[in-house]
């Protein structure tokens, strides 16, 4: 704890983390993998390339048969390979990726290769070594290599390399349900007229929604919680079923904050809450039958962040990734950055020139800055002021996800 009574988001994080269980193991077709991670380590099933190929379209040939010329005597193409093996003063024409014929040791590219009938003679400068523009077999993998190691994100390349190695499907965790509920009186669906200027869009369902789009999650958005303890008990509870259920308002301690008196009326256990954090300081995590509650503040930009600092890393450790937390790098400070107080700072930031730059708005409801930002400067509690050029540490804030 720190001095104000709120946990560091470090401690925060791991003790999130301890919570996550990885549902069951099941092996899916390598097309429905996108967005898992291997449940166990990718190893490979066969030698890539099996053979030795060619790398260029044009001529194997015999190195010691240099300068020619010689007599074409058949051809490997992909696929379809040559079927004797070639004999002094002997050429077979070759495409790229077909395998090299036996007794063939260099490759003579089609650039320097004329041809004329059967004959084939040298025009240009001919192959620099023997053995040249062949590609080895197993110079990509050998059969039981370790490929990629259980935990790893499995992404297009992921997905090519599986294939290539002579999978079909792979061993992933099953897939999550997450349900999102948005408390408060004020909240009307996004584009639904507002009644008052009292009455704002809610835009944290989509935006959460959003985050989770890419991963193996069934999300459910169930209709707007009013502040009515009944009534958020009761949208709690329909939910339990889910393996997270994510809510957004109502965690602090003001008379229609309600998520934690439902919780208690529902029999939950509030495992933390009150992170040293900002924004975001009013984040609640229980637990309520088989589901984890992460309570995250109404604001949007406190709602992004902590998704950002918490669920997500959470929802990755559910779904068996090797890497849970948030990358950050180094970037130079191109203005100064004040002293921070007794809460990690998140300072939404733009970068210009490599340099990292704070927004000027940086209230916990501002979308648009938050939309602007290239980064979170972020800042660790009771930092002194870091001058202009001073390393600051960054989150990179993904414009593709
Ligand atoms: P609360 O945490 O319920 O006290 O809400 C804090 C602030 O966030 C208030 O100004 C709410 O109107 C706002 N807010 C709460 N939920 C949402 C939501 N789903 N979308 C946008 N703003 C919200
Ligand atoms: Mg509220």
């Amino acid at each position: 704890m720190t001095g104000l009574g709120l946990l560091p988001l470090a401690e925060a994080q791991q003790r999130l983390l301890a919570l996550a269980r990885p549902g069951a193991v099941i092996d899916q077709p390598l097309a429905a993998c996108l967005g898992h991670y291997l449940a166990r380590p990718l190893v490979a099933a066969r030698r890539q390339p099996a053979a030795d190929l060619s790398a260029m379209d044009g001529y194997a040939i015999r190195w010691s048969d240099r300068p020619g010329p010689w007599t074409v005597v058949g051809e490997s193409a992909a696929g379809r390979p040559f079927g004797t093996a070639l004999r002094q003063g002997e050429a077979a024409r070759i495409s790229t990726g077909a395998i090299m014929p036996q007794g063939a040791d260099t490759i003579l590219v089609q650039e320097d290769a004329e041809r004329a009938g059967d004959t084939l003679r040298l025009a240009g400068d001919g192959p620099s070594r023997q053995g040249a523009h062949i590609r080895r077999a197993g110079h990509d993998f050998e059969p039981e290599t370790l490929l990629a190691p259980a935990g790893a994100p499995i992404d297009a390349r992921l997905i090519a390399l599986a294939a290539m190695a002579g999978h079909g499907r792979l061993p992933v965790h099953r897939r999550l349900r997450v349900a999102i509920l948005s408390t408060g009186d004020e909240l009307v669906p996004p584009g639904a007229p507002l009644p008052s200027p009292a009455h704002i869009p809610a835009s944290n369902g989509a935006m959460l929604a959003a985050l989770l789009a890419h991963w193996p999650i069934d999300a459910t958005l169930p209709p707007i919680v009013p502040d009515r303890l009944e009534a958020v008990a009761e949208a709690l509870a329909a939910q339990s079923d889910a393996d997270l259920i994510v809510t957004t308002g109502g965690a602090s301690v003001g008379d229609h904050d309600l998520i934690q008196p439902a919780l208690a009326q529902l029999g939950g256990s509030v495992d933390f809450w009150r992170i040293a954090m900002r924004p975001g300081k009013p984040v609640m995590v229980a637990r309520l039958g088989k589901a984890i509650l992460v309570g995250l503040p109404g604001n949007p930009v406190s709602a992004f962040v902590t998704a950002q600092m918490l669920v997500l890393p959470l929802l990755r450790a559910m779904l068996g990734a090797n890497e849970a937390l948030p990358r950050t790098s180094e970037l130079p400070a191109c203005a100064p950055f004040p002293a921070i107080g007794g809460r990690q700072d998140f300072v939404r930031s733009r970068i210009i020139d490599g340099a990292i730059h704070p927004l000027g708005n940086q209230d916990s409801g501002a979308l648009h800055a938050l939309w602007q930002a290239d980064a979170l400067a972020i800042r660790p509690a009771h930092a002194p002021e870091a001058a202009i050029g001073s390393p600051i540490s960054c989150m990179m804030l993904s414009r593709q996800a």
